[in-house]
């Protein structure tokens, strides 16, 4: 992928889900499930003459009751004459249409000729993949910049330095528990694996979302659960910091923080029967750790979810997907448990008919 390209032909999806306008409102909502796509470009004469699109879709909920609006053709529904963008208009240019119009998917033409659409996350997908190439030329620079500060003694170009590094680090930083962003997983992540696959070594994800998280901030509040959070970022630390990693990580650099109660731990060099251990202790420091609210005290629980390199997964997509699902496996069985990801023998099914070892 060519970053430098700005062309939104680069960026699209190629091929849209194109259907006839007279086809009926049910036929196109079955394929919007299946192909699970948020629009669908609608045809007459082979010219587009409209589009359906989520948002569509919800408008019409209310009236779902009545089975024959189900059989009318969408032309009815559709948005006729959508606004369209040239292949070779520009990423900008097209962000500012959707932002404009207030819209999430464009048709993209060649002339009059459907050549692909483009939504909202081929955006989200475009400007994140920019921010981490950036994010890495500056590294580099500031790389370069500190070798010759050194070099020349300057120590206020070391303390300059100094700060733009401070800066980089905030913008990987969760700002709440002061552990790793996702973005900063997420590369993380990538480089560990192709270390682990040159080396030829494992490599462990644990994934664990906090137990009935809603229950412990409607019952203590908001701020009580902030509190919760950091204090669990810190125990899930604090036990990977008693865990021997090799000596080129920071010990810290491994737990991240996913998403609202979601954690992410990277063991490098780490097998599945080690990091069940490692995610066992964890389990236990938050199930017996006590949480002060108002004067009382609170116990919280953790459900745990391991996978690893290359037993379960051969890449950081599926390494997470399996983690995942192992800990939504843990949820199921009962909560505050750690469950290990193991796909029944021959292919693995995306239903979750998994065979999983628990313990807790
Ligand atoms: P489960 O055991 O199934 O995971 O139940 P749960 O209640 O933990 O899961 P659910 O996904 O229903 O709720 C997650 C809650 O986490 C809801 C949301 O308000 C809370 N949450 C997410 N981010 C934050 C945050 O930054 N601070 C606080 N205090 N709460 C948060
Ligand atoms: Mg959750
Ligand atoms: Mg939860």
């Amino acid at each position: 992928m060519n970053l430098d390209c700005n062309r939104i032909e680069q960026w699209m999806t190629v091929d849209p889900v194109v259907m006839e306008s007279s086809a009926s409102l049910c036929s196109v909502i079955s394929m919007m499930r299946k192909r699970r796509i948020g629009a669908i470009l609608l045809v007459e004469d082979q010219m587009l003459a409209g589009i359906f699109t989520e948002r569509d879709l919800l408008s019409l909920v209310d009236e779902f009751r009545d089975e024959a609006l189900l059989r009318q053709p969408v032309s009815r529904f559709m948005t006729k004459r959508p606004i369209t963008v040239n292949a070779d208009e520009s990423f900008n240019a097209v962000y500012m249409k959707m932002k404009v119009y207030n819209i999430r998917h464009l048709p993209v033409l060649k002339g009059s000729e459907i050549v692909g659409i483009v939504s909202q996350r081929d955006l989200a997908e475009f400007y994140e993949k920019k921010i981490e190439s950036e994010l890495a030329k500056n590294r580099a620079q500031v790389e370069q910049l500190r070798n010759f500060f050194d070099l020349t003694k300057c120590c206020e170009g070391r303390r300059i330095v100094d700060e733009l590094e401070r800066l980089e680090e905030l913008s990987l930083t969760d700002f709440l528990t002061g552990l790793y962003n996702t973005r900063y997983f997420s590369a993380r992540l990538a480089e560990e694996l192709d270390r682990a696959r040159r080396q030829q070594t494992h490599l462990s994800l644990i994934f664990c979302d906090i137990d009935y998280f809603k229950k412990v901030n409607d019952g203590y509040g908001h701020p009580f659960g902030d509190y919760v959070l950091r204090e669990i970022g810190q125990l899930l630390v604090a036990k990977v910091e008693n865990v021997k990693i090799i000596a080129r990580l920071r010990k810290s650099d491994v737990v991240a923080r996913y998403g609202g109660e979601e954690f992410v731990v990277i063991l490098p060099e780490t097998g599945k029967k080690n990091a069940l251990e490692v995610a066992e202790r964890m389990r236990q420091a938050i199930a017996t750790n006590n949480f002060q609210a108002q004067g009382r005290r609170v116990s919280v629980t953790m459900s745990f979810g391991v996978a690893e390199f290359p037993g379960d997964s051969d890449d950081c997509d599926s390494l997470i997907k399996h983690a995942d699902l192992a800990m939504y496996e843990a949820k199921k069985s009962g909560r505050n448990r750690v469950v290990g990801f193991a796909p029944k023998s021959g292919s693995y099914s995306d239903k979750r008919s998994l065979r999983m070892v628990a313990s807790g």
